[in-house]
């Protein structure tokens, strides 16, 4: 798998994972400010209740003033029990609301209000109420007078406090309905984002994962169905672009394996009637060929170029039962070194004695050793130069380049000055009896293909630096002949 190892399930991980987090930090923001409300709310209840007290208290406090009004107008004590009741609630609310009082500043108000109150029942009982009971019309003004001051002394300070409290609601109804706003409009943004990611999370990994693993699951399908011609595409950068990759290489090779095979078979069927057809026909052609000789000798004239045409043409017909019966048995046998270089300057020679070079000049570079059956080895060399002239024609060049791996394996390149090859002959070049030229056998290259696989090699074709065509023969590294 290599580094690609793991792409597709990190990429998963993660659009899931910041999917999840973004979730969680819309939970925990829209929890915050639920905090903050619930916190706030605690709050106005607090200044709410204070300021409930402190309006008690301004009730209470008018009504210890009305009694004290009471007892002044009936003239007797009949109201003394009414007042000490006003009184005690006075001073019960004044004592919760010392304990509820948030700063010092509240806390005199109250302080103020308490020695308020005392003052105004000890003017009640030590002054007024005597002075009531005796009808001393005077010192009954007096106090009342002074009692009226206790009294709006202590009204205007819980007006304050009320006031004070009002404030403090105002203000906190305000920011708890900010923060509602804030964390409605948030929480919206944050949920309705998270939603728009999950969905684009959704169409990613569909993207990303689905339809790959459909491709690959129809590819398999139609590979399955023995369809070899499928690419599945591998656009994906993950383990699934991988897989398809992997998949289509193993196609190729399926493909390549097919079809190899079934030029096996073709040589073989033909090699084996071939050999059964030639082995007849080699014996006649000797006797044809021995007689034309013969005759050639005594010959002239016409009758001497007739007798050339048929030797030629028997010839001709010698080369293509030898080269079915190369195709039939393209080598099975020890395997010796085979110094390439030598190989290739004794074929040159060969050829040249035998004029079949013409005025093509043939070069020979570079040095190797090749584990192979020598005779075999120097056809197929033979071949390939014999071909490289015929196509560069008269004052064309050939070049010869042997390389040597250090493993053993080895290398022969032969290039010409030639035309080239077509793109259509290109896909028959080693198929028997594939020939462009009018006497050719077209047995040539199947036959050295033939042995070049049965050496574990191939021979390969494209273009050289002479601009005709380059035929290279690789053989492999040494090992036995398959
Ligand atoms: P033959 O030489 O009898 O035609 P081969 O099998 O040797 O048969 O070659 C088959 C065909 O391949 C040739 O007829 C020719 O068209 C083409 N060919 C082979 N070698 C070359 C080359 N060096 N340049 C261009 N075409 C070539
Ligand atoms: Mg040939």
């Amino acid at each position: 798998m290599g580094p690609v190892s793991g792409t597709t399930t990190r990429r998963v991980l993660l659009a899931f994972g910041a999917l999840v987090a973004l979730f969680a930090a819309a939970s925990a923001y829209a929890l915050g400010r639920l905090a903050d409300i619930h916190e706030g709310t605690r709050a106005l209840r607090e200044v709410g209740g204070r300021a409930r007290e402190a309006r008690e208290l301004a009730t209470a406090v008018r009504d210890q003033y009305a009694h004290l009004a009471h007892t002044i107008i009936l003239g007797n004590d009949s109201h003394r029990h009414f007042h000490t009741e006003a009184r005690a609630r006075v001073e019960a609310l004044t004592r919760s609301l010392a304990e509820h009082a948030r700063d010092a500043d509240e806390r005199a108000a109250v302080a103020d209000i308490q020695a308020s109150g005392d003052a105004l029942d000890t003017l009640y009982r030590d002054t007024l109420l005597p002075a009531v009971l005796a009808k001393d019309a005077g010192a009954v003004e007096a106090a009342h007078g002074r009692a009226l001051e206790w009294v709006s002394r202590i009204q205007a300070r819980v007006d304050a406090l009320t006031a004070d409290s009002d404030a403090s609601m105002a203000a906190f109804e305000s920011h708890v309905g900010a923060v509602e706003r804030d964390s409605f409009r948030w929480a919206l943004l944050l949920l309705g984002g998270a939603t728009l990611f999950a969905a684009g999370v959704g169409v990613y990994i569909g993207n990303s994962v689905a339809r790959p693993v459909a491709r690959l699951s129809e590819g398999a399908a139609r590979l399955a169905h023995g369809d070899l011609d499928v690419r599945i595409p591998e656009d994906d950068p993950g383990e699934l672009g991988h897989l398809a990759a992997q998949l289509n290489r193993m196609t190729g090779a399926l493909r390549e394996h097919q079809a190899r095979l079934v030029q096996h078979e073709k040589l073989a069927g033909i090699g084996r009637l071939a050999a059964g057809v030639a082995h007849e026909i080699n014996n006649p052609l000797g006797v044809i060929l021995g007689y034309v000789r013969l005759l050639q000798r005594r010959a002239e004239g016409a009758l001497a170029e007739d007798l050339r045409v048929v030797e030629e043409e028997a010839v001709r017909c010698q080369d293509i039962v030898e080269g079915l019966l190369d195709l039939a048995r393209p080598g099975r046998g020890p395997l010796e070194p085979v110094a390439l270089r030598d190989a290739c300057e004794e074929v040159v020679l060969r050829l040249r004695e035998a004029t079949k070079l013409g005025a093509v000049t043939v070069e020979v570079h570079g040095e190797g050793t090749a584990w192979a059956q020598a005779p075999r080895l120097r056809q197929v060399l033979l071949n390939l130069i014999k071909n490289a002239a015929e196509a560069s024609g008269e004052g064309g060049r050939v070049e010869v380049r042997i390389t040597g791996d250090a493993d053993g394996a080895a290398r022969v390149a032969v290039s010409d000055s030639g035309p080239g090859v077509t793109p259509e002959a290109r896909a028959q070049l080693f198929e028997p009896f594939f020939t462009t030229k009018p006497s050719g056998t077209g047995l040539g290259l199947a036959v050295s293909q033939a042995i070049a696989e049965a050496h574990g090699g191939r021979i390969d074709v494209d273009t050289g630096a002479l601009g005709g065509a380059r035929f290279t023969l690789s053989l492999p590294a040494r090992q036995e002949a398959a």
